[in-house]
Parts: structure tokens; sequence; C-alpha cells
């Protein structure tokens, strides 16, 4: 079936069917494993049915923001998944609580009770209100966002539509699109700063009525880190500042240099090399037939993966107005079908979506039909990440396809961007740290915790002349700080993680590759580390490896030579 032919129904979540509702009482009464199992089978086929329904309306709301049906499903969420919440709650505590409770451990795996004790932790019936506000919340930021229209040279853009003229050689383009950028951010700058601090202020309610001390603890036992705790993250912080930050200073130096630009501002940055950054020279259709001919090559794993998504139509990557921004990979596990929504642009980003996000929606596919239970397809972001940062670098070979001769100007910029972004990525860690153990800033406060921060992480950064940023509220333009807090680190140890993968596969390709597929089948069952360890790598969060890392991609960067690029 077509991904247009999909049927949506509305699931029942308020109130939820009785026949769901009465399963965890059924649950703490079953007598018998069987019993217990059959029970949790009847629930599992709910959790697909509302997962699925859930994910296509969100498909469809942010493909088309102004369609008023799916807008209004989408509200419905937003309100009523708390429900739902609470419904797998109540499970996960009877099946917590079950005297076979063993024999459950067996059949689910040791991380699935793991990971429910923390969720657990972090809900409970009385915030279902708040959190229902929050989604609201959430949406009225993306809503904001998509909505942007943004005057620039004549025309009216979007801000993926903005996007290439950031990369522009010609420096008075990049400039004035940053500041078209800036302005707009300026303009909304009440609106956005008073979303955040709603957001702020509701989190943190949220996090004492739990009995947590900040929203920042309560936040690692939402996103379930059971294998580190905030100091690991903050002692990888440290090394990333010690080790990363100047090599990253470094490659910008070069950077400027290469291009003759001697006082540079931040919308130089974007511009990596004079004859311009490497792009895709194919229009879409040609990129997914490239596409098509790099997974059949790589295994024949991702060739069957990606024939089934052409097939169902299993993409939306145009940029179109009343688009959401953005991309992702999400999941239809009813239909047994990923799906990836994009916004191409023209840049080599969008060679990023058929690498990154069909990372995501590789992993996905296979779960979906290898794993006995829906419980076993859920996994940290960290963890699903790899699937996605790892897939670009193992499909470096093809690169060549998509970029003809300036595929060596893409691994010099992929590889420098995958370095840079540890810093920047820390950087918005860093900042959700601040903010949520600290929820009396003012807005101003906020964004001058930003600015000093930009010191630490970006030394070399300089806002001026761009309206907005120079006062410290790029970080804005972040989806994930309104959406997904907490979020970004999950980036940075998944970055690391790829890197390693990278490494690995300069030694011997095939083996890297066999250990990447272990590790996608693996996903769902261990926790970020010892998933590492099982596919034979350190954590990068033990001492010494970034450095190491970050030594072993500068030196390939400094031997390939840029000054042709
Ligand atoms: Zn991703």
């Amino acid at each position: 079936m077509k991904f247009s032919e999909l049927p949506y129904k509305r699931p029942a979540l308020d109130p939820i069917d009785e026949k769901y509702a009465s399963l965890p009482a059924q649950m703490e009464a079953a007598e018998n494993l069987e019993t217990l199992l059959s029970l949790l089978k009847e629930f599992e086929a709910f959790v697909s049915e509302v997962m699925t329904m859930y994910n296509l309306s969100y498909i469809r709301h942010t493909v088309d923001t102004r369609d008023a049906f799916y807008e209004q499903e989408n509200a419905y969420y937003d309100a009523c998944l708390p429900y739902f919440e609470q419904l797998r709650n109540e499970i996960c505590r009877a099946l917590t609580a079950s005297p076979f409770r063993r024999e459950l451990e067996r059949e689910l795996g040791p991380a699935f009770f793991r990971n429910a004790e923390l969720s657990m932790r972090a809900f409970a019936p009385e915030i279902i209100p708040d959190l229902a506000e929050e989604n609201r919340l959430m949406s009225s930021y993306q809503q904001l966002m998509a909505s942007a229209r943004i005057p620039f040279q004549g025309q009216i853009l979007t801000f993926p539509q903005l996007s290439p003229f950031k990369e522009s050689p010609d420096a008075a383009v990049r400039k004035a699109a940053f500041t078209a950028e800036g302005t707009f951010l300026q303009e909304h700058g009440d609106e956005l700063d008073r979303i955040f601090s709603q957001l702020i202020q509701l989190r943190t309610k949220m996090a004492k009525a739990l009995g947590f001390q900040s929203f920042t603890d309560m936040a690692y036992c939402r996103r379930t880190r059971s294998c580190y705790g905030r100091e690991d993250v903050a002692a990888f912080r440290e090394q990333v500042i010690r080790h990363v930050v100047p090599l990253s200073s470094r490659l910008i130096e070069k950077q400027h240099k290469r291009n003759g630009i001697s006082d540079a501002h931040v919308w130089d940055r974007t511009f990596l090399f004079p004859s311009g950054n490497p792009a895709p020279a194919d229009p879409p259709e040609i990129i997914f037939r490239k596409g098509k001919q790099m997974y059949s090559e790589l295994s024949g794993e991702t060739k069957e993966f990606f024939d089934f998504m052409l097939k169902g139509d299993l993409f939306d990557v145009l940029s179109k107005d009343g688009k959401a921004n953005g991309g992702y990979c999400t999941e239809l596990p009813a239909f047994k079908a990923p799906f990836v929504f994009a916004n191409f642009d023209g840049t080599s980003g969008d060679i990023e979506v058929l690498t990154h996000e069909c990372g995501h929606a590789f992993e996905s596919y296979r779960a979906m039909r290898s794993m006995k239970h829906i419980f076993q397809c859920e996994y940290t972001m960290d963890i699903a990440e790899i699937h996605s940062m790892g897939m670009e670098v193992l499909t470096y070979p093809w690169m060549p396809l998509f970029f003809g001769k300036d595929a060596d100007k893409f691994y010099y910029s992929h590889l420098s961007e995958a370095l840079r972004f540890l810093p920047y990525g820390c950087m918005v860690d860093h900042f959700q740290h601040i903010v949520y153990d600290h929820p009396e800033l003012t807005s101003a406060q906020r964004h001058d915790a930003w600015l000093n921060l930009e010191r630490l992480y970006r030394p070399d950064i300089n806002y001026d002349g761009i309206p907005y940023y120079d006062k410290g509220g790029w970080w804005q333009r972040q989806l994930h700080i309104y959406m997904h807090p907490f979020y970004y680190i999950d980036y940075c140890l998944a970055q690391s993680a790829a890197l390693m993968f990278w490494q690995a596969a300069q030694q011997d390709r095939s083996d890297a590759w066999t250990r990447y597929l272990s590790l996608v089948n693996k996903a769902g069952t261990l926790p970020f580390t010892e998933l590492m360890r099982s596919a034979g790598f350190q954590s990068p969060m033990e001492d010494g490896v970034i450095k190491s890392l970050a030594d072993s991609v500068f030196a390939y960067l400094e031997q390939m030579d840029d000054s042709h690029f």
C-alpha cells in the first residue's frame, strides 16, 4: 500500500476503551504467565494502533500545517496522549510488580524494566494537565516557526528556503540571509521568550510535583538514561572543551584563510570553500535513483529496505508552503513502515537525508520485523542517532555518485563538521542545564547565558552586525531546545560513536559494516555504553576517547589537500 492510501482513524483516548483501560487490573490478577503474556499482547496491539494513528496524523499535519483536519487531530493528541501515557505507566507498574517478573525479564529483556522504572518516576496522573499544556506550547512554537514568511531579495521565503542563501559564495548574500533570519526572530522575540519561559515554569512545576530537585533530573529519567548521569555528561563536555574546541577553531581559521576572509563573521562560517560548498547536481528523482543504487550495493539488507520505502512512497522531501521545518524519521508500526520527512534545499543536506534519516528508517524497518515485542523497538536517542550518523559515514564510498568530482570536498566538509558539531552540541546541552537548574532566570539572563557559553565553546564566533543574534538569541532557532529538552547530548555521543565507525571502516570496511548491523539488530536490548561495548567499542565518555578520536579526524583532514577546494 502507498502512503497516501493508508487509512486514518482516530483512536479513542478520552476516555480510553474499557477493554484496554481494564488491562492493568487484569494483569495484576493474572494467575499464570500465559494469561499475563496474552494481556500484554492485547496492550501491544493498542500501542501499535495509537502510535500508528498518531504518527500518521503527525506526518500529515507537518506536511501541510494549514490542513484544518490534521491540525485538529494534532490538537487532539496534544490533549489526550497523556491519558495513553498514564495507561502505559499503569501497565509498566503491573509488570514490574508481577510475581512473574523473572520470566517477564527473560521474555522482554532487562532493558525494558530498567527503562520502565525510570519512566515511571517521570510520570504521575497529577501531571497530566501539565503534559497536555506542554504539548500545546511546543506545538505553538512549531507553528510559529513553520509559518515564518521571511522577506528576502524581493521574495517571501520559509526558513528552509532561506538556507541555501546562507551558504552563497557571495558574502553580501550570506550576510543578508542571516540578517533576514535574525530580523524575523527579533520581531517575534517576545513571543519566543514567552513560550520558552512558560515551558520552563511548567516543566519545573512537573519536576517538583514528582519530587525531583529540578527538571534536569526529571529529564534524565524521562529520556531513560540508565547508564550515565549528569556528572558523566559534564565530564564529557569538559573533554570536548579541552580537546575539540581548539581543533575546531583551527579548522575555522584554516577555512577563513582558504576563503581569503580576514575579518570573519558568523555568516562566513557557513561558507566552506571558495569554489562553493559541495552540493548535489541532480534533481530529486535522480538523487533517489542513485540512492537505490547505493543501498542495493551496500548490502542485501539495505536493498530490501530501500526498495520497500520507494514502493510505499514513504518519503516526503520537497520543501513547500505550509510544510513544517526540519527533517525526521518516524514509523507506522501497524504497517511495519518507517517514514522519512525532509525539506530538500539543494545543499549537501539533501544527501544526508538519504543517509541520516534512512539510517533511522533502516533500523526501524528491521526492528519492526524482527522483535517479538513492540517494547523491544524502543531505545534512547543516543542509540538511535548512531543508526543515522553511522549510516552517514558507512555510505562514504558512494558519495562520488552524488557529488562527482566534489566528493573529496564533501568528505572534508562532512568530517570537519562532525568535529565542529561536538562543541555546538555540548553548548546546547550545557545551556539547558543552566536554564533548568535556574528557572528563575529572566529571558535577558538566558540570552546572556547563551553568549557566555559561546565564548567557551565557539570562542571564534562573531555575531556583529546581525540583529538579535548579537544579543544572544541564536538558540531560539534550535527546535530541540523547545521541543526535545536535553536531546542534544545524545547527538554528541552518537556523533562520537559514528566517528568510531568511520575509524573502524578506515581499517576494514566490511568488518565495520558487520559491527554496525549487529548494533542495529540489538538496539532495543541494551543501554548505550553496553551496546557500544557489544560492537567492540569503548564509550565516548571514557577518559581519553574524545581526545584520540578528535586527533585522528584532525590528522586525516590535515593530510587532505584543501588548497584546490
Ligand atoms: Zn537523527
